[in-house]
Order: structure tokens, then sequence, then C-alpha cells
């Protein structure tokens, strides 16, 4: 069920997710340096400056519905290259949780990847790379997606067939499954 904010709680949430980021939003003067470096710029519907600009003025209904939230890779190249090292890996991974509590997936195989990924984790400690990406591939109906890379990476010991684990995997488990908790609490 989406859930639309009305301008006072746009600014709510704006101000809830900038503290929780440890961003002082009134810092940004729109200078575009961090639009200018980042690699996902070219997919994205709302550029870093931009996502920066509505988060000012409390405007949340536009970054909740947006794909950039779901396509920033957390590269931190925006963050290195602001003047006040705006950390806008953050905005986007907390509004991308906002957006998800309100059910609201701008880009649905980034979330399905996501919760494979997750998934993944929590079961064997650590990724389990093929496992994942057949995973990935017969639940999003891209069945060869990324295969004709699979006899170089197993080739070249990038990626095995063999399960690996961690010592403790219920140890992540547990871990994983706190955060989640603290991250949906002010979601
Ligand atoms: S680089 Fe920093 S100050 Fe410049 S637009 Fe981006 S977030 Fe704002
Ligand atoms: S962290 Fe996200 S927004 Fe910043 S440069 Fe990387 S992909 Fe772009």
């Amino acid at each position: 069920m989406e859930e639309c904010l009305n301008a006072r709680s746009g600014a709510e949430l704006a101000n809830s997710i900038a503290a929780r980021a440890g961003v002082k939003l009134h810092e940004c003067y729109q200078c575009g340096k961090c639009t200018a470096g980042c690699p996902m710029a070219h997919a994205m519907d709302l550029m870093p400056r931009q996502l920066v600009r509505y988060m000012q003025l409390g405007r949340m209904e536009e970054i909740l519905g947006s794909k950039s939230v779901w396509l920033c890779a957390s590269c931190h190249t925006c963050v290195e290259r602001c003047p006040h090292s705006i950390d806008i890996p953050s905005l986007m991974e907390l509004s991308r949780q906002a957006a998800k509590a309100r059910g609201r997936v701008g880009v649905k195989t980034v979330d399905m990847f996501s919760g494979i990924f997750m998934q993944n984790v929590k079961m064997f400690g650590k990724s389990h790379e093929a496992l994942m990406e057949g995973v990935y591939n017969v639940t999003t109906g891209r069945f060869m997606q990324d295969m004709e890379n699979v006899p170089h990476m197993l080739k070249n010991k990038m990626v095995g067939i063999e399960p690996h684990t961690t010592n403790n995997p219920e140890e992540i488990k547990a871990l994983i499954e706190r955060a989640l908790e603290m991250g949906g609490e002010d979601a």
C-alpha cells in the first residue's frame, strides 16, 4: 500500500533521514560536483545534486518515487568530491528504505537482487556467488543473464561451485537481522 506524504510529513522525513545520515542539508550549495562524478548518473532519474535539493525542500514524494535511490552504487565518489563531504549514499540508502517501507520499489530487479543477496549471506555467512546468480536468474526469468562470464570466472577461481561458509553463519544471520530491525525503526 503506497502512502503519500504531504509537505509537512515530507519535511519531517527528510530531516529525520538527514539526521540519521549525519548530514546538514543546508550545507549543500548545489555546486553539482557530486552529479558530475557519479558513475550511475546516466541511469538515474534524479541526480545526486537534485536529491539533496529535494530534501532541503522536504519534497520526499519525488525522492521516494525515484529510480535513483535504487540505483546508487554506494561508491562514495560524490562524498569525496563534495566540498562539504555530504554523505549522499547514506541519504540514498535511507530514502530507499523509507520508499520500500511505503510499498514503493522504483527498480524491482535491484530489490530482488538485494533480497536474494541477504538471504544468501544469512545462509552461508558470506555470499555464495554461483547460487546467488542462479536464484536471481530464475527469479527474474532472465535465465541467461551473465552466463557468458561463467566459464572465465570458474577457470580463474573468481567464483566456485562448492558452498563456502564462515565458521559461524548463525552469528552473521543474527547481526543482519538486528541491523534490519534497527534500519526499519525510523523508515
Ligand atoms: S557536491 Fe556537495 S555541495 Fe555540491 S551539489 Fe553535491 S552535495 Fe551539494
Ligand atoms: S555513492 Fe551513489 S550517488 Fe554517490 S557517486 Fe556513487 S553511485 Fe553516485
